[in-house]
């Protein structure tokens, strides 16, 4: 079993749509809870990290976008 690895600005996939039919959410603070905000209708909510993980479908990472110029660290 992997563990998704959340980080701020991350945007992810849930494999349950918010009700207003978009399904990405971008990571605003991660804690033991992480809040998360909707692309689609920009309600933000509030998650416990154990419940959030289980409903990942895909997690975009802001740095694996720009291919150009990237950094590691
Ligand atoms: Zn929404």
């Amino acid at each position: 079993m992997t563990i998704p690895k959340i980080a701020v600005g991350d945007t992810l996939s849930l494999k349950k749509k918010h009700p207003c039919g978009s399904s990405d959410f971008e990571v605003l603070r991660v804690g033991s809870d992480i809040r998360i905000v909707c692309r689609g209708c920009g309600r933000d909510l509030t998650l416990p990290r154990e419940k959030l993980e289980k409903a990942i479908r895909r997690i975009h990472h802001p740095e694996d976008a720009k291919e150009n110029g990237g950094q590691t660290p």
